[in-house]
């Protein structure tokens, strides 16, 4: 398969002190890592799920791809060009990309009914050509919604409503890639499948690469081809789903994968499920950052930080001593 997006070696660092106060403050303490040396690549028609607790850096990564923030070190690569510069260089790159947002709601203008909303991309990338009020009739079919929202304001919206409407416009330009930022965040577990099931129908129907970004390994575990664990802004486990379903290399996966149900008995499922807290970004544990959560961790594990290395050819894993 071709691949669409590359990420190499890709760090995201935000100044968390600023103002006068970062006159004072020493030198390291002014930053935070939200992502280091991520890499991951998502191919034409794939489903990629991004997954790690709420901040592993997984929606700073999502956001550094389309240039919301800015990207220290490593590179991006959409379609085999680099990615990057300055707001008007990103423009084509953001008609190529989807983005589904975190919050719904708050990322529509509250001001623009649903119809507006959904013409704006063809406005905003001045798409020549087009009925802008019958393509958002199109869009607001594709994504199962009858006309009549089209009239609404997103604070008219239910959760999921909403969640299809951004998915709608995310879809408008028929991007290569669409990124969903938490796609099923905030719904009821009964529509949760709903939403991603009519994500995953799209993605067959238009052919484009999906990036999802999720807290929730079950809700994507059927739907994405592959997985990449995220844990303190580093890819600690990456491989085909299934594969790291039936046996994570990772401690951490392994944790994460003891707390989802498993109805296939087949699955391992000898590791407890994890317990204590994702320790802050500014007092990162030495060695493995995983270190104070593993139960397997020894001595090395708190002095030497492990690299990420292939375990398979399409596997790789950041520990010494992966789980067999
Ligand atoms: Fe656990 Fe050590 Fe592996 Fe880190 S390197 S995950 S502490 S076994």
């Amino acid at each position: 398969m071709a691949e669409l997006l590359e990420i190499d070696g890709l760090d995201v660092r935000y100044r968390v002190v600023g103002g006068w106060r970062a006159l004072l403050a020493p030198r390291g303490s002014r930053f935070v890592d939200a992502v280091l040396d991520a890499s991951l690549h998502v191919a034409a028609g794939e489903t990629y799920g991004l997954v790690g607790e709420s901040g592993s850096g997984k929606t700073s990564l999502a956001r550094a791809i389309i240039g919301l923030v800015p990207h220290q070190a490593g590179s991006i690569r959409f379609r085999g060009s680099p990615t990057g510069g300055s707001d008007r260089a990103m423009r084509p790159l953001r008609r190529d990309i989807g983005m589904m947002f975190q919050d719904p709601v708050a990322s529509l203008s509250p001001r623009l009914t649903v119809g507006r909303l959904l013409a704006e991309p063809f406005r905003i990338h001045a798409i020549p050509g087009r009925d802008r009020a019958a393509e958002a009739r199109r869009l607001i079919a594709m994504v199962g919604l009858d006309a009549g929202f089209l009239r609404m304001y997103p604070h008219q919206l239910s959760g999921g409503q909403a969640r299809r409407v951004g998915l709608a416009r995310a879809l408008a330009l028929d991007p290569a890639l669409v990124i969903a930022d938490e796609p099923t965040a905030g719904l009821d577990v009964s529509v949760q499948g709903e939403a991603l099931n009519l994500l995953g129908a799209l993605q067959a129907e238009h052919g484009m690469g999906l990036l999802i970004v999720t807290h929730n390994l079950p809700v994507i575990r059927h739907i994405s081809d592959r997985l990449g664990i995220m844990y303190l802004g580093r890819i600690v486990e990456q491989g085909p789903t299934r594969a790291i379903f039936r046996r994570p290399a990772h401690p951490y996966t392994a944790g994460l994968i003891a707390a989802v149900p498993q109805p296939d008995p087949d699955i391992k499922r000898d590791a407890p499920p994890l317990e204590g807290e994702i320790p802050s970004l500014r007092q990162r544990p030495t060695g493995c950052e995983f270190h104070t959560r593993c139960r397997f961790a020894t001595d090395m594990c708190r002095s030497v930080a492990p690299d990420y290395r292939l375990i398979a050819p399409d596997r790789g894993v950041r520990c010494h001593f992966p789980l067999g």
